[in-house]
């Protein structure tokens, strides 16, 4: 599983003697069984091609570096991956693959750097969820990554039972006995929620059950957990996965709504907010951003300084800053590099009727560190 973690390690290669070859793939199996790629690969391969036609160094470098390419895609893909991102230079021994069980858009590029972007637009900004289904004798714990289980742990409480089944005992004294077990399992799986939390790294905690189980066991609840608590809801531990994702959707749908609600309160209290691109670039180059949302559909041409590095909306003339020569770039990747460099909390908003207010101020809008 990709870690945002990995981002950073791309980010830190520096462009060198030699480029990197960037390639996404939307891998998603398609209702005839197969994944629909090839197309696109094909043809962003022979554009590459021409383009290196006259090229007797790098030519033969590319075909090589492809041939990798093409042996991972035959031989290692796995069933449930619907997105792949791979860097790769084969003359440097440079290889690195990912594959995710979210789709990535089709992206082919050669250049003196990693593109991040399209793999960015896909993982940053999602949260790890942990959720706990609890009754009186089960429970069930479940690991959610980029809208996917990644792991589960079942514990049962195996005296249940035998102890509903033990005859001859006055109903007060067996009712005692039986408050006394479920406390104690309950409790059990209090700190066994804790170690797998901890393990899994999660953010968010859900909470399913049904009374009394539930309070029951929000009393056992470390307190560090209860402030972790993003949704308490009815629900059992021998839900399926299926149905465990689906009752997350409206989570991951609200996080789109918070962080546009936060910049537009701030944007009209004018306090720490930066909204278009005249304005989040200096803040950003400043190293002021601390959030910027973006939307997932925006794209942005601009320049680079040669001198000074530092970014500009026009694709030429001078640097206003230095007066050293301005290059051509795709000026969003750069943004996004120069974001994950700073830790910037990066958002890509997805839902339409959020894009669209985001595209009222161009596609991009931020609020403040300072
Ligand atoms: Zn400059």
């Amino acid at each position: 599983m990709i870690e945002p973690n990995d981002l950073n390690s791309l980010l830190n290669l520096m462009p060198g003697d030699h480029p990197y070859l960037t390639v996404c793939l939307q891998a998603m199996v398609a209702h005839d069984g197969r994944r629909h790629y090839h197309t696109f690969l094909k043809s962003a391969v022979g554009r590459q091609e021409k383009e290196l036609a006259h090229d007797r160094l790098r030519l033969p470098e590319f075909l090589a570096t492809m041939e990798r390419v093409n042996a991972y895609l035959e031989e290692q893909l796995e069933e449930e991956t619907q997105g792949i991102a791979l860097y790769a230079w084969e003359p440097a021994d440079f290889f690195q693959a990912f594959q995710l069980p979210v789709p990535l858009e089709n992206f082919f590029r050669l250049a003196p750097k990693p593109c991040l972007l399209p793999l960015a637009r896909a993982i940053t900004g999602q949260s790890r969820y942990c959720v706990a289904a609890v009754s009186l004798d089960q429970a069930r714990f479940w690991s959610i990554y980029l809208r996917q289980v990644t792991d589960a742990r079942s514990l049962a409480d195996e005296s249940f039972l035998k102890r509903v089944q033990v005859g001859g005992w006055s109903q007060m004294r067996f009712q005692r006995h039986h408050e006394y077990h479920v406390e104690r399992f309950l409790k059990d799986v209090a700190r066994e929620l804790q170690s797998f939390w901890n393990a899994e790294r999660a953010q968010h905690l859900i909470l399913l059950g049904h009374e009394p189980a539930l309070s029951d066991f929000q009393r056992e609840l470390p307190l560090a957990l209860k402030h972790r608590l993003a949704l308490v809801d009815h629900g059992s531990p021998e839900e399926n996965q299926a149905t465990i994702l689906h009752r997350l959707e409206p989570l991951f749908r609200e996080r789109d709504e918070a962080i546009l609600q936060e910049i537009q309160q701030r944007l009209a209290g004018h306090y720490q907010a930066v909204a278009g691109l005249q304005e989040v670039l200096p803040a950003l180059q400043q190293g002021r951003l601390g959030k910027l949302a973006l939307s997932a559909d925006l794209q942005l041409e601009g320049g680079q300084c040669s001198t000074c590095s530092s970014l500009t909306d026009s694709p030429e003339g001078t640097c206003p800053l230095c007066g050293g020569p301005i290059q051509a770039v795709d000026l969003l990747e750069e943004i996004v590099q120069e974001a994950l460099r700073q830790n910037v909390h990066l958002h890509f908003v997805k839902q339409y009727p959020h894009r669209r207010e985001l595209h009222r101020h161009g596609g991009l809008a931020g609020v403040l560190r300072f």
